[in-house]
């Protein structure tokens, strides 16, 4: 771990307090809405952990990287490696709404090994949800902004009723949280970065 890492992890762990019961909330909606389709995440053809999401707050840049310290030398430098050749094989094509597969490095033999400590969309991925504010919002008023559930979802469980998931809750108390870390570290650039990048990207680099 860097020098400044270590310097802001105690001013952090407040917000990693925070952001574990956030965490914690959104895990017990997803089990709702899971155990009330009888949803398995299980045997996928399509891994969602080979989709390249990104990610855009510091909070979940520490907390991963707070996960990562943890690991043994040995893990951490397995893990750099694939990480290294993810951002190689990926450069070029980022920002661009890519469809390119390529496995997290942070998946190993199926397994997320930071599984904590995963970021917010490795959580919500998977179960159909919506997000109320943005419907309410909408041109069409009424009509349900309900993004898709993932291909093995609709393999098990797409003949049954959609289950209320709104996302909105979730992403506002996330993006308060993200504005007090920004405002008391006195971060200012934007952070959009895949799991790859953010693992080979240190603290004094942001
Ligand atoms: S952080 Fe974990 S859950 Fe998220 S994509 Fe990587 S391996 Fe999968």
């Amino acid at each position: 771990m860097t020098e400044k890492m270590n310097c802001l992890d105690t001013r952090l762990n407040i917000f990693f307090d925070k952001l574990r019961s956030l965490f914690t909330e959104m895990d017990d909606k997803y089990a709702e809405a899971a155990n009330f389709y009888e949803f398995h995440c299980r045997g996928c053809r399509n891994n969602c952990c080979e989709s390249l999401f990104h990610h855009h707050t510091y909070l979940e840049f520490f907390y991963l990287k707070k996960g990562f310290g943890a690991l043994s030398a040995q893990v951490r430098d397995n893990v750099l490696k694939r990480a290294q050749k993810v951002v190689q094989e990926t450069r070029g094509i980022r920002g661009k709404n890519s469809r390119v597969r390529i496995m997290c490095p942070l998946n190993i033999d199926g397994l997320c090994i930071l599984y904590r400590y995963r970021p917010m969309i490795c959580r919500l991925h998977g179960i159909p949800s919506e997000l109320k504010i943005l419907s309410q919002n909408a041109s069409c008023p009424g009509k349900k902004n309900i993004s898709a559930g993932c291909e093995t979802f609709y393999k098990q469980c797409g003949h049954k009723s959609y289950y209320p998931f709104d996302r909105a809750p979730f992403y506002m108390k996330m993006s308060q949280l993200e504005k007090e870390l920004k405002e008391t570290f006195a971060f200012h650039k934007k952070l959009k970065m895949t799991v790859a990048e953010i693992l080979i990207t240190a603290p004094d680099e942001l």
